[in-house]
């Protein structure tokens, strides 16, 4: 057996999950050397709003969407982002990025005190609108990747991309259930957003503000 095989946990190879389907995406990069990937964020996407299914958040992650067939993509236009995982309707699990590398999901965003989220985050994009409900399917997905992550990197922390990037984002949004999500993994309450820990991070951002963004792509403006 190769060496490599033997450092990683059963259903994982070099980051990827065996059993998710791979859509590989070119938006990423290496981590940070000594990156510690403690944090999950959790992303609402659906493209066009609100049309469940389609091939278009694959589209865009594989830089491949046409930007002139809704009026909606035309201010993603030239965006080039990805995530690592995204959770369909029906539960479905797709990964574009490895989790050993750096997908652009976060941009300009502070968590647990650190800056540029990306570094050493997972992404997990859930299809949906933000504000509104997910389905039982994508909760059963989630909570299973979330034990396969904790059994791969050193996860501790878990955040909405509303958390990480107060103001500038609110996905997933009040429809997601994070009380289930806390009772299905049965992680510690800190490992979640809290009130407090939310203030804490705007008092954060707020206090050096020049400084967030400063490094890598941060070009998820239109993105959920
Ligand atoms: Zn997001």
């Amino acid at each position: 057996m190769p060496a490599e095989a033997e450092t990683e946990p059963a259903g994982w190879r070099d980051g990827w999950l065996e059993h998710a389907r791979v859509v590989p995406s070119p938006n990423y990069g290496p981590r940070p050397n000594g990156a510690l990937i403690d944090l999950l964020v959790l992303h609402s996407i659906s493209l066009p709003p609100g049309q469940y299914g389609g091939p278009e958040i694959e589209q865009l992650f594989g830089n491949r969407l046409d930007w002139d067939a809704h009026p909606y993509f035309e201010g993603l236009r030239g965006l080039e982002v990805s995530s690592h995982f995204l959770i369909r309707r029906d539960g479905a699990l797709l990964q574009f990025v490895s989790c050993d590398d750096r997908a652009w999901h976060a941009g300009r965003s502070c968590w647990r005190g650190r800056e540029n989220c990306n570094d050493d985050s997972i992404g997990i994009e859930l299809e949906g609108l933000e504000g509104l409900h997910f389905e039982p399917a994508q909760y059963r997905t989630l909570a299973d990747l979330c034990q396969a992550l904790t059994r791969r990197y050193p996860i501790m922390h878990v955040a909405g991309h509303e958390h990480i990037a107060p103001g500038r984002k609110l996905d997933p949004g009040p429809g997601f259930d994070w009380a289930w999500l806390r009772q299905a993994t049965c992680w510690p309450q800190d490992w979640f957003p809290l009130a407090t820990a939310v203030q804490q991070n705007l008092a954060v951002s707020g206090a050096d503000p020049g400084k967030t963004g400063a490094q890598g792509p941060d070009s998820d403006a239109a993105m959920q």
